[in-house]
């Protein structure tokens, strides 16, 4: 499926190529402290149909116990996470960041990862009170 997006200040545009069967939620505590709240969906693609438009995003480099390091590529002018990839000189596989795709409506998840740090409430979350708009 063909998708497009944009960082929250439109600085960064991008088009890529995302196999809708492929967007996860990821609930480790990395993805929780980069995306600054509970948790973050994630579209796997393949690094090659990934096209940047407009400006280069900042990359910060997460490194994890293991040693293994992670790109991680934001705005650097609104601060809206891009993607996620390896630190090999050409990387396979982007994680792209489904709050910043156009058609994001287009792509629930199927799969949850790292449940073993997941927020206690996120399995609740359909009892919470709900209001259409904030109050
Ligand atoms: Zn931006
Ligand atoms: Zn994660």
């Amino acid at each position: 499926m063909k998708i497009d997006g944009a960082c929250h200040c439109g600085n960064i545009k991008f088009e890529a190529e995302v196999d809708p069967a492929k967007v996860v939620i990821c609930h480790c505590s990395d993805c929780q402290s980069l995306s600054a709240s509970a948790f973050r969906t994630v579209a796997f693609v393949d690094a090659s149909t990934f096209k940047l438009l407009g400006a280069e995003p900042k990359i910060y480099i997460k490194t994890a116990e293991s040693g293994n390091k992670r790109l991680q590529a934001f705005c650097s002018e609104c601060g809206s996470g891009i993607y996620a990839t390896s630190d090999e000189d050409s990387p396979k596989v982007l994680g792209l960041r489904v709050g910043v795709i156009t058609q994001r409506d287009q792509l629930p998840p199927s799969k949850q990862i790292w449940t073993s740090s997941a927020q206690a409430w996120v399995d609740d979350m359909n009892s919470l009170e709900k209001v259409e708009k904030q109050s």
